[in-house]
Protein backbone atom coordinates (compact mmCIF):
# COMPACT_ATOMS: atom_id res chain seq x y z
CA UNK A 1 0.00 0.00 0.00
CA UNK A 2 1.07 3.51 -0.23
CA UNK A 3 0.45 6.47 1.90
CA UNK A 4 0.71 10.03 2.93
CA UNK A 5 2.80 9.83 6.43
CA UNK A 6 3.76 12.27 8.50
CA UNK A 7 7.00 11.00 9.76
CA UNK A 8 7.79 14.70 12.08
CA UNK A 9 5.13 16.86 13.62
CA UNK A 10 5.41 20.22 11.65
CA UNK A 11 7.00 18.95 7.92
CA UNK A 12 4.92 18.04 5.18
CA UNK A 13 3.14 14.65 4.71
CA UNK A 14 5.77 11.98 2.31
CA UNK A 15 4.80 9.77 -0.16
CA UNK A 16 5.76 5.95 1.40
CA UNK A 17 5.49 2.67 0.44
CA UNK A 18 4.81 0.64 3.01
CA UNK A 19 4.02 -3.33 3.41
CA UNK A 20 0.20 -4.64 3.37
CA UNK A 21 -1.50 -4.80 6.90
CA UNK A 22 -3.85 -7.79 7.17
CA UNK A 23 -6.50 -7.16 9.47
CA UNK A 24 -6.76 -8.63 13.27
CA UNK A 25 -8.79 -9.87 15.05
CA UNK A 26 -12.25 -7.30 15.22
CA UNK A 27 -10.68 -5.30 12.25
CA UNK A 28 -11.71 -4.92 8.36
CA UNK A 29 -8.98 -3.61 5.66
CA UNK A 30 -10.56 -0.85 3.50
CA UNK A 31 -9.34 -0.13 0.21
CA UNK A 32 -9.85 3.48 0.38
CA UNK A 33 -11.83 4.98 -2.42
CA UNK A 34 -12.06 9.03 -1.15
CA UNK A 35 -10.70 10.30 1.86
CA UNK A 36 -12.56 13.94 3.05
CA UNK A 37 -9.22 16.74 4.05
CA UNK A 38 -10.71 18.20 7.55
CA UNK A 39 -9.76 21.35 9.48
CA UNK A 40 -8.25 18.75 12.44
CA UNK A 41 -5.68 17.25 9.61
CA UNK A 42 -4.24 20.79 9.84
CA UNK A 43 -4.49 20.89 13.42
CA UNK A 44 -2.64 17.05 13.44
CA UNK A 45 -0.04 18.70 11.35
CA UNK A 46 0.65 21.61 12.90
CA UNK A 47 0.80 19.68 16.69
CA UNK A 48 -1.89 21.28 18.31
CA UNK A 49 -3.48 18.28 19.16
CA UNK A 50 -1.53 16.42 22.11
CA UNK A 51 0.22 12.93 21.92
CA UNK A 52 -0.43 12.22 18.06
CA UNK A 53 0.38 8.58 17.05
CA UNK A 54 4.01 9.44 15.25
CA UNK A 55 4.54 8.69 12.34
CA UNK A 56 0.58 9.14 11.35
CA UNK A 57 -1.38 8.65 7.98
CA UNK A 58 -3.74 11.35 8.59
CA UNK A 59 -7.15 11.28 7.22
CA UNK A 60 -10.82 10.41 9.26
CA UNK A 61 -13.11 10.70 6.30
CA UNK A 62 -12.56 7.29 4.57
CA UNK A 63 -15.14 6.10 2.38
CA UNK A 64 -13.95 2.69 0.41
CA UNK A 65 -14.51 -1.20 0.39
CA UNK A 66 -14.04 -3.95 2.66
CA UNK A 67 -11.37 -6.18 1.13
CA UNK A 68 -10.11 -8.32 3.76
CA UNK A 69 -11.96 -9.15 7.24
CA UNK A 70 -10.43 -10.09 10.79
CA UNK A 71 -11.49 -12.98 12.93
CA UNK A 72 -14.67 -12.50 15.37
CA UNK A 73 -16.17 -9.16 13.03
CA UNK A 74 -20.44 -10.06 11.90
CA UNK A 75 -22.19 -8.16 9.62
CA UNK A 76 -19.90 -6.80 6.76
CA UNK A 77 -19.02 -8.19 3.68
CA UNK A 78 -15.96 -8.40 1.65
CA UNK A 79 -17.17 -5.37 -1.45
CA UNK A 80 -19.06 -3.61 0.75
CA UNK A 81 -18.92 0.32 0.91
CA UNK A 82 -18.37 1.57 4.24
CA UNK A 83 -17.10 5.27 5.75
CA UNK A 84 -14.41 5.26 8.37
CA UNK A 85 -15.42 8.65 10.82
CA UNK A 86 -12.94 9.96 13.33
CA UNK A 87 -13.91 7.60 16.22
CA UNK A 88 -12.04 4.40 15.79
CA UNK A 89 -12.34 3.32 19.16
CA UNK A 90 -14.01 3.35 22.30
CA UNK A 91 -13.21 1.19 25.53
CA UNK A 92 -16.66 0.49 26.01
CA UNK A 93 -15.90 0.24 29.84
CA UNK A 94 -15.39 3.80 30.64
CA UNK A 95 -18.25 5.68 32.81
CA UNK A 96 -18.72 7.72 29.69
CA UNK A 97 -19.12 4.52 27.28
CA UNK A 98 -21.15 2.88 29.91
CA UNK A 99 -23.21 6.30 30.18
CA UNK A 100 -24.27 6.48 26.62
CA UNK A 101 -21.14 8.90 25.88
CA UNK A 102 -18.69 7.09 24.23
CA UNK A 103 -17.78 10.22 22.26
CA UNK A 104 -16.55 11.21 25.73
CA UNK A 105 -14.22 7.80 26.22
CA UNK A 106 -11.87 7.93 28.90
CA UNK A 107 -9.61 5.45 26.63
CA UNK A 108 -10.33 6.06 22.66
CA UNK A 109 -8.55 5.77 19.59
CA UNK A 110 -9.18 8.65 16.73
CA UNK A 111 -8.86 7.85 12.60
CA UNK A 112 -5.92 9.87 11.61
CA UNK A 113 -4.17 10.89 14.56
CA UNK A 114 -3.88 8.46 17.38
CA UNK A 115 -4.65 5.67 14.61
CA UNK A 116 -3.38 5.42 10.87
CA UNK A 117 -6.52 7.14 8.76
CA UNK A 118 -7.44 7.35 4.84
CA UNK A 119 -4.00 9.40 3.40
CA UNK A 120 -3.93 6.27 1.91
CA UNK A 121 -4.78 3.99 -0.69
CA UNK A 122 -5.82 1.33 1.99
CA UNK A 123 -6.66 1.15 5.76
CA UNK A 124 -7.20 -0.84 8.50
CA UNK A 125 -10.26 0.06 10.91
CA UNK A 126 -12.13 -1.51 13.94
CA UNK A 127 -14.95 -2.86 12.74
CA UNK A 128 -17.29 -1.79 15.06
CA UNK A 129 -16.70 1.83 14.37
CA UNK A 130 -17.30 1.13 10.32
CA UNK A 131 -20.73 2.94 8.76
CA UNK A 132 -22.07 0.70 5.90
CA UNK A 133 -22.57 3.63 3.19
CA UNK A 134 -24.65 1.91 0.43
CA UNK A 135 -24.86 2.62 -3.12
CA UNK A 136 -26.47 6.20 -3.40
CA UNK A 137 -23.53 8.40 -3.87
CA UNK A 138 -19.89 8.89 -5.26
CA UNK A 139 -17.05 7.79 -2.79
CA UNK A 140 -16.06 11.12 -3.20
CA UNK A 141 -19.20 12.76 -2.50
CA UNK A 142 -19.71 11.21 0.47
CA UNK A 143 -16.52 11.92 2.05
CA UNK A 144 -17.43 14.67 3.57
CA UNK A 145 -20.22 13.56 5.60
CA UNK A 146 -17.73 11.51 7.80
CA UNK A 147 -16.55 14.44 9.83
CA UNK A 148 -18.11 17.91 8.41
CA UNK A 149 -21.12 15.98 8.19
CA UNK A 150 -21.38 14.10 11.30
CA UNK A 151 -19.52 16.87 13.82
CA UNK A 152 -22.17 18.95 12.07
CA UNK A 153 -24.79 16.98 12.69
CA UNK A 154 -23.61 17.10 16.50
CA UNK A 155 -23.82 20.60 16.52
CA UNK A 156 -26.91 21.06 15.08
CA UNK A 157 -28.73 18.39 17.71
CA UNK A 158 -26.83 20.20 20.71
CA UNK A 159 -27.89 23.59 19.44
CA UNK A 160 -31.60 22.86 19.88
CA UNK A 161 -34.94 23.25 17.97
CA UNK A 162 -34.45 26.71 17.34
CA UNK A 163 -35.87 28.92 14.22
CA UNK A 164 -33.17 31.51 13.10
CA UNK A 165 -29.30 29.43 13.51
CA UNK A 166 -26.55 31.40 13.21
CA UNK A 167 -22.90 29.40 11.57
CA UNK A 168 -20.03 31.11 12.22
CA UNK A 169 -16.92 29.86 9.60
CA UNK A 170 -18.68 28.76 5.96
CA UNK A 171 -16.37 25.83 5.18
CA UNK A 172 -16.71 22.24 4.77
CA UNK A 173 -19.14 21.49 8.08
CA UNK A 174 -21.57 24.63 7.91
CA UNK A 175 -22.16 23.92 4.03
CA UNK A 176 -23.52 20.11 5.09
CA UNK A 177 -25.56 22.01 8.47
CA UNK A 178 -26.81 24.66 6.08
CA UNK A 179 -28.63 22.07 4.08
CA UNK A 180 -29.63 19.91 6.87
CA UNK A 181 -31.59 23.01 8.80
CA UNK A 182 -32.59 24.59 5.47
CA UNK A 183 -34.89 21.03 5.07
CA UNK A 184 -35.59 21.56 8.97
CA UNK A 185 -37.22 24.67 7.77
CA UNK A 186 -35.02 26.87 9.85
CA UNK A 187 -33.31 30.27 8.63
CA UNK A 188 -29.98 30.10 8.47
CA UNK A 189 -27.31 33.37 9.06
CA UNK A 190 -23.98 32.58 7.65
CA UNK A 191 -21.03 34.43 9.56
CA UNK A 192 -17.73 34.69 6.97
CA UNK A 193 -14.86 36.75 7.55
CA UNK A 194 -15.50 40.39 7.17
CA UNK A 195 -15.43 41.01 3.68
CA UNK A 196 -15.57 37.37 1.80
CA UNK A 197 -18.08 38.33 -0.45
CA UNK A 198 -17.58 35.09 -2.47
CA UNK A 199 -18.36 32.64 0.51
CA UNK A 200 -21.42 34.49 1.66
CA UNK A 201 -22.99 34.36 -2.01
CA UNK A 202 -22.00 30.29 -2.09
CA UNK A 203 -23.90 30.44 1.67
CA UNK A 204 -26.59 32.77 -0.19
CA UNK A 205 -26.98 30.38 -2.57
CA UNK A 206 -27.29 26.97 -0.14
CA UNK A 207 -30.40 28.63 1.47
CA UNK A 208 -28.80 31.47 4.05
CA UNK A 209 -31.39 33.95 4.86
CA UNK A 210 -28.78 35.99 5.67
CA UNK A 211 -24.96 36.29 5.05
CA UNK A 212 -22.00 38.62 6.26
CA UNK A 213 -19.50 39.51 7.77
CA UNK A 214 -19.34 37.82 11.60
CA UNK A 215 -18.33 41.77 13.10
CA UNK A 216 -21.69 42.03 11.93
CA UNK A 217 -25.08 41.88 14.00
CA UNK A 218 -27.90 39.59 12.30
CA UNK A 219 -30.98 41.64 11.30
CA UNK A 220 -32.82 39.29 14.45
CA UNK A 221 -31.29 38.00 17.38
CA UNK A 222 -30.49 33.92 16.82
CA UNK A 223 -31.86 31.03 18.44
CA UNK A 224 -28.30 29.59 18.62
CA UNK A 225 -25.41 29.40 17.10
CA UNK A 226 -22.63 27.01 15.70
CA UNK A 227 -18.95 28.07 15.70
CA UNK A 228 -16.90 26.29 13.57
CA UNK A 229 -14.11 28.23 12.50
CA UNK A 230 -11.25 27.65 14.70
CA UNK A 231 -10.92 31.29 15.93
CA UNK A 232 -11.77 32.27 20.07
CA UNK A 233 -12.70 35.77 19.41
CA UNK A 234 -15.73 34.62 17.84
CA UNK A 235 -17.25 33.63 21.10
CA UNK A 236 -18.25 36.78 22.88
CA UNK A 237 -19.72 37.96 18.94
CA UNK A 238 -21.82 35.14 18.89
CA UNK A 239 -22.65 35.93 22.63
CA UNK A 240 -24.09 38.59 21.47
CA UNK A 241 -25.97 37.40 18.43
CA UNK A 242 -27.91 35.17 20.49
CA UNK A 243 -30.87 35.82 22.09
CA UNK A 244 -31.97 35.57 26.13
CA UNK A 245 -31.78 31.84 26.46
CA UNK A 246 -29.89 31.39 23.47
CA UNK A 247 -26.85 28.93 22.90
CA UNK A 248 -23.35 29.14 21.34
CA UNK A 249 -22.39 25.36 20.45
CA UNK A 250 -18.68 25.08 19.77
CA UNK A 251 -17.96 22.59 17.06
CA UNK A 252 -13.75 22.72 16.73
CA UNK A 253 -11.67 20.59 18.46
CA UNK A 254 -9.26 22.82 18.81
CA UNK A 255 -9.57 27.10 19.12
CA UNK A 256 -7.36 30.56 19.37
CA UNK A 257 -7.52 31.48 23.19
CA UNK A 258 -10.95 32.98 23.88
CA UNK A 259 -10.54 37.19 24.42
CA UNK A 260 -12.68 38.06 27.96
CA UNK A 261 -15.75 39.65 27.95
CA UNK A 262 -18.58 41.59 29.80
CA UNK A 263 -20.31 38.98 31.73
CA UNK A 264 -23.77 40.68 30.28
CA UNK A 265 -23.20 38.79 26.62
CA UNK A 266 -24.00 35.62 28.94
CA UNK A 267 -26.45 36.66 31.42
CA UNK A 268 -29.84 35.73 30.87
CA UNK A 269 -29.39 32.63 30.65
CA UNK A 270 -27.74 32.33 27.34
CA UNK A 271 -25.12 28.96 27.31
CA UNK A 272 -22.24 28.08 25.70
CA UNK A 273 -21.19 24.76 25.40
CA UNK A 274 -18.67 22.62 23.18
CA UNK A 275 -19.13 19.31 20.72
CA UNK A 276 -16.28 16.60 20.99
CA UNK A 277 -16.19 13.83 18.39
CA UNK A 278 -19.13 11.88 17.80
CA UNK A 279 -21.37 8.50 18.91
CA UNK A 280 -21.86 5.92 16.50
CA UNK A 281 -25.85 7.10 17.13
CA UNK A 282 -24.69 10.00 16.05
CA UNK A 283 -23.35 8.57 12.69
CA UNK A 284 -26.38 6.13 11.95
CA UNK A 285 -29.04 8.78 12.74
CA UNK A 286 -27.22 10.83 9.91
CA UNK A 287 -26.32 8.75 7.34
CA UNK A 288 -29.47 7.51 7.42
CA UNK A 289 -31.25 10.92 6.56
CA UNK A 290 -28.56 12.28 4.20
CA UNK A 291 -29.94 10.73 1.19
CA UNK A 292 -33.43 12.09 2.15
CA UNK A 293 -32.38 15.53 2.71
CA UNK A 294 -31.11 15.37 -0.54
CA UNK A 295 -27.05 16.72 0.75
CA UNK A 296 -25.46 18.00 -2.03
CA UNK A 297 -21.84 18.24 -1.32
CA UNK A 298 -19.14 20.61 -2.60
CA UNK A 299 -16.11 18.86 -3.10
CA UNK A 300 -12.48 19.85 -4.49
CA UNK A 301 -10.53 16.56 -5.87
CA UNK A 302 -6.83 16.05 -5.76
CA UNK A 303 -4.88 13.17 -6.17
CA UNK A 304 -3.55 11.55 -3.02
CA UNK A 305 -0.12 12.51 -3.84
CA UNK A 306 -1.02 16.22 -3.84
CA UNK A 307 -2.31 16.02 0.01
CA UNK A 308 0.08 18.90 1.31
CA UNK A 309 -1.32 20.75 -1.42
CA UNK A 310 -5.36 20.02 -0.28
CA UNK A 311 -3.75 21.01 3.28
CA UNK A 312 -2.15 24.41 1.96
CA UNK A 313 -5.46 25.31 0.11
CA UNK A 314 -7.40 24.49 3.21
CA UNK A 315 -5.43 26.61 5.86
CA UNK A 316 -5.64 29.55 2.81
CA UNK A 317 -9.74 28.79 2.00
CA UNK A 318 -8.30 28.64 -1.39
CA UNK A 319 -11.85 26.55 -2.36
CA UNK A 320 -15.43 26.27 -1.09
CA UNK A 321 -16.78 23.34 0.35
CA UNK A 322 -14.50 20.40 0.96
CA UNK A 323 -11.11 19.23 -0.21
CA UNK A 324 -11.09 15.14 -1.22
CA UNK A 325 -8.13 13.03 -1.79
CA UNK A 326 -8.23 10.18 -4.65
CA UNK A 327 -5.88 7.47 -4.31
ZN1 LIG B 1 -12.69 16.16 10.97
ZN1 LIG C 1 -14.64 4.39 27.19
Amino acid sequence: MQAMVLKKSGSALEWTELADRQPGPGEIRVKVGACGVCRTDLHVVDSELPDPKMPIIPGHEIVGRIDAIGSGVEGLRIGERVGIPWLGHTCGSCPFCKGGQENLCDHPLFTGYTRDGGFATATIADARYAFPLGETGTDVALAPLLCAGLIGWRSLVIAGEGKNLGLYGFGAAAHIVAQVAKWQHRSVFAFTRPGDVSTQAFARRLGATWAGGSDELPPKALDAAIIFATVGDLIPLALKAVRKGGRVVCAGIHMSDIPSFPYQLLWEERQLVSVANLTRKDGIEFLRLAPEIGIVTKTTQYPLDQANRALADLRAGRFKGAAVLVP
